[in-house]
């Protein structure tokens, strides 16, 4: 008895010692951080990069020889000090990039699952030192929660994108291509599986386990050496654990982490059940606008692009990188939407856009792909070690000047011009356009016609059927109608499109129709496989930036008073987007002359030719406007190179709904084409 009661006392000793060992840690952790700052000071002040991969490794090889002289662990000492220096890191950045959030403001932070979830953990860590104040809340699906960003109802999401064991997660890449968001950050969260039961008992009395199916498929090995026990697939791994913790059964138990364990009261039966004993996933943050970091904080950029129809085509996009001394720390392929047996592919490379060489290489690459689309820079937290083949870029005085993604920033001005993504200087070779299964931009012009306005199933289809058997290539019909009298037929609307889209997936035509509002283009690129700008909105910046930010080739139509300048230069806003595929139609401008409803500008063909790699198409039927001078107009538009034509046809002129005095008879569309058909046959 006595002697128990010394031991007591004895116990308590030591843990009393203990405490003070871990009161003493926190304050020289504490003096630890102060330093790092200082030196994040010094940083920031232009002393250099904000990462310095060598000095880690010293202070790393340091910590391991003083462990083993003092009886530790290396392993367990350099996991820790990993742990710390990554704090390091996240406080420097914290106070080095932009402003996460206005004084006083609460940081809004989404994560999929429920506390405690590995999503959680990462929102956590990565918002912690930031020392704003913060809420997390847990979303049911990935959509609704990048919903929310893109509404403005959480300022970040923590989007999950890959592990090292299951690999990419691609419903989060699908998610980035439809929704326009920009990544400003990265988390790598080390999952380290732990089986967790309401009370410690053995393994062997556990009949039934929960968790995420992805966490359910990293810990496959363990779950098939465990006897009469039934796996079932849960909503999260946090919410197996707290389902564990509400049903008070004693032979059930969940995969998940020890926080979760933590969170919900539960036992660990067993740690690191996974597979792979190296199990991390790495998550983005997501956020409505892309950020600006500093050039001393070393970076990734990350982009999606798709591919030009040409041979080694994604070897060419690729290169720009080589070419840049640029190095490539992931490449993800996913299929392009709507466009079967085509892909996206998605880089991520170590370098910031605050760079001018690297926003370079992004124009560089924006040249040789047929979309491309900026995601942002971001502070890396994962860094491979490359041998480095060829002369690295020096790394220059860190700069605070705020530079946006190219697709911000001002293009940079060649003489005075508006533009110069669209000019020949920056692509030497001819745009070829790809829409459905049609070139536009190669040896042989295009025929693209079709009514000026959708009227009803009947009259489309009749349209598509003589387009189809004559030999031409894309079907056109009008939805959207801008007319000069408010009272005038405004088209059909979306009932249009459904008809449009119908008539041309009947013919096998791809389908072009009119986009005037910016709201709109997202679901008419849903139907069109081709969408156009009008001459009256040759200049409507906003509809510019929106097309040009769809996966969709794009016709401009000259504006009524526009110059070839300021056409390029509506040309420009779409490319400088992202969106590579553009294509101009001269359709007549505006002069003294009247006795024709606009006057064609043929010597815009090689003019623009000329001056621009995209491919240039006439429209003679709005140029002239009466249907018996389209046919000479559109055979000297094909000899003067224009790659293609637009004309309007309709199945009985006198009773079109608009533009019915010039629409060609299908009689005269098929003169016209007999007459120009050996030419455009593709
Ligand atoms: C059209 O093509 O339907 C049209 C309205 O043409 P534009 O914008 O050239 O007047
Ligand atoms: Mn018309």
């Amino acid at each position: 008895m006595i002697r128990d009661r010394e031991a007591d006392v004895e116990l308590n000793d030591i843990r009393h010692r203990l405490d003070e060992v871990d009161t003493a840690l926190v304050h020289v952790l504490a003096e630890r951080q102060r330093l790092v700052q200082e030196v994040g000071q010094w940083k920031a002040d232009g002393g250099g990069p904000l990462r310095d991969p060598h000095r880690e490794e010293d202070v790393l090889t340091r910590v391991v020889e003083r462990s083993r002289e003092a009886g530790l662990d290396p392993f367990f000492v350099t996991r820790l000090f990993r742990e710390i220096l990554g704090q390091s890191l996240r406080t420097q950045v914290a106070s080095l990039g932009p402003g996460r959030a206005q004084d006083g403001a609460v940081i809004r932070v989404g994560y999929q699952g429920t506390e405690g979830a590995y999503s959680d953990l990462a929102a956590r860590r990565h918002f912690g030192p930031g020392g704003a104040e913060t809420s997390y809340r847990g979303c049911e699906t990935f959509q609704e929660m990048l919903e929310d960003v893109r509404r403005g109802e959480l300022d970040y999401a923590v989007l999950p994108i890959e592990n090292t064991t299951s690999g990419s997660v691609t419903a989060a890449y699908d998610l980035l291509s439809q929704m326009d968001l920009a990544l400003v950050g990265e988390e790598v969260v080390e999952v380290d599986h732990c089986l967790l039961a309401l009370e410690d008992v053995p393994i062997s009395r556990i009949r039934r386990v929960y968790s995420h199916p992805v966490a359910l498929s990293q810990c496959g090995r363990f779950l098939n050496s465990l006897r009469d026990c039934h796996v079932e697939a849960f909503t999260d791994t946090a919410m197996a654990a707290r389902r564990i913790r509400d049903e008070q059964d004693l032979s059930q138990a969940a995969i998940a982490s020890e926080e979760a364990a933590r969170l919900y009261g539960l036992a660990i039966l067993k740690r690191g059940v996974q597979d792979q004993p190296e199990n991390y996933t790495r998550m983005v943050i997501v956020a409505r606008e892309p950020a600006v970091f500093d050039r001393a904080i070393p970076c990734k950029t990350s982009l999606m692009f798709a591919t030009r129809h040409e041979e080694g085509a994604l070897l060419r996009c690729l290169s720009v990188l080589a070419d840049h001394h640029l190095s490539m720390t992931k490449l993800e392929s996913r299929p392009r939407p709507r466009n079967p047996w085509e892909y996206l592919f998605y880089v991520d490379f170590e370098g910031n856009l605050a760079d001018p060489d690297v926003s370079e290489a992004v124009r560089a690459l924006a040249a040789r792909a047929s979309f491309l689309r900026v995601f942002g820079s971001f502070p890396a937290r994962t860094v491979v070690e490359t041998s480095q083949v060829g002369p690295r870029p020096a790394v220059s005085a860190p700069s605070r000047r705020a530079v946006g993604p190219p697709s911000q920033r001002p293009p940079v001005v060649l003489e005075k011009k508006a533009y110069t993504l669209a000019s020949r200087a920056h692509r030497p070779e001819d745009t070829v356009i790809r829409v459905g299964g049609v070139s536009v931009g190669g040896p042989r012009p295009i025929v693209i016609a079709g009514p000026c306005s959708v009227e009803s199933r009947e009259q489309i289809r009749s349209c598509a059927r003589i387009v189809k058997e004559l030999g031409g290539h894309v079907l056109r019909g009008g939805c959207f109608k801008p007319r000069t009298s408010p009272y005038a037929f405004q088209g059909l609307g979306y009932e249009a499109l459904d008809l449009l889209a119908e008539a041309g997936a009947e013919f096998g035509l791809p389908v072009i129709t009119e986009v005037m509002h910016p709201a709109d283009v997202g679901p008419v690129a849903e139907k069109a496989q081709f969408l156009q700008i009008g001459a009256r909105n040759m200049q409507n910046f906003s509809l510019l930036k929106e097309v040009g930010k769809v996966d969709r080739p794009v016709m401009i139509k000259r504006g009524l008073m526009s110059s070839i300048d300021e056409w390029l230069g509506a040309a420009e806003y779409v490319l400088a987007q992202g969106n590579q595929m553009v294509v101009l139609c001269e359709r007549g401008i505006r002069t003294f002359e009247t006795a024709t409803r606009n006057t064609l500008d043929l010597g815009a063909v090689p003019v623009v030719k000329e001056l621009s790699h995209l491919p240039i198409v006439v429209d003679p039927s709005h140029a002239v406007g009466v249907s018996r001078w389209v046919p000479p107009l559109a055979e000297a538009a094909i000899a003067c190179g224009a790659h293609g034509l637009m004309i309007e046809i309709h199945p009985d002129p006198a009773r079109a709904l608009s533009d019915g005095q010039q629409s060609l008879t299908f009689e005269m569309f098929e003169a016209l084409m007999a007459r120009i058909g050996s030419d455009s046959r593709q």
